[in-house]
């Protein structure tokens, strides 16, 4: 029965975001079928296609984004956050290498426990790490992500700090409004999932960052004792 809750307040949980996918996927497919009538009536295929291609691929990308965290079996289990964070440190790190990054990862021990499933917490670090490669752009120099814990008031807090172009004010205002994205071929998902899934874990999900200096994610998740 206890599952069962939990399995509910999961689904509610999401079921607002699908909502709005599912909004989001109308828009390229009416373009979609716009373009196809249009294509069939003027008998000129091609000039339409690379626009249907495109919409067709807008509309995979919002899916996978989805995808990524809502359809995780989302059962919940005691787990050591040291032990979460470090499972994520060589792919984390791959990553980095791959685009030019200096990683730094500083954990706080601890003995205590969060009550997580741990391929969503998984997947909302490697989602903030997505923004932040994408941050950074094509500066050269001095590009560096670093992961910091902390412990306080019962919870563990994770820092997640870039130094790529950080958010001019009306980016910041806007943001964790599903589907809001400055970038030419993202989703607007990334963000409002990461905090959904966090305030479903009984956390917290904040955002600091200043313009042409960089962004810190912080997150909170309640510790608990045993
Ligand atoms: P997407 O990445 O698909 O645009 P997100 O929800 O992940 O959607 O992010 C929304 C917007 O927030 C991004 O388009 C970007 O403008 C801004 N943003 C998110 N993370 C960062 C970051 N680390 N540095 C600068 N801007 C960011
Ligand atoms: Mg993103």
């Amino acid at each position: 029965f206890e599952n069962l809750l939990t399995f509910h307040h999961q689904m509610e949980a999401v079921s607002h975001i699908a909502a709005g996918v599912a909004h989001e996927l109308r828009n390229p497919l009416s373009v979609i079928k716009g373009f196809f009538q249009l294509a069939q009536l003027t008998n000129e295929y091609q000039k339409y296609y690379d626009t249907i291609l495109a919409e067709l691929n807008r509309m995979n990308v919002i899916i996978e984004d989805f995808l990524s965290v809502s359809r995780r079996k989302m059962e919940r289990k005691l787990q050591s956050p040291m032990h979460i964070m470090k499972s994520l440190v060589e792919i984390m790190k791959a990553e980095c290498l791959l685009h030019n990054v200096e990683f730094s990862m500083h954990l706080k021990e601890t003995s205590q426990f969060i009550n997580v499933n741990e391929s969503i917490i998984k997947q909302i670090m490697l989602n903030l790490l997505r923004n932040s490669i994408e941050a950074f752009g094509k500066s050269n120099n001095n590009r560096t992500f670093e992961i910091r814990t902390l412990i306080e008031n019962g919870h563990y807090i994770i820092f997640v700090k870039d130094n790529g172009k950080g958010m001019p004010k009306e980016v910041l205002q806007q943001l964790g409004k599903p589907f809001f994205t400055t970038k030419e071929t993202g989703t607007g998902i990334g963000i409002p999932l990461c905090k959904k899934m966090i305030e479903h874990h009984g956390g917290s999900f904040k955002i600091e960052s200043t313009f042409n200096v960089g962004t810190t994610v912080i997150l909170t998740i309640p510790l608990i004792e045993h």
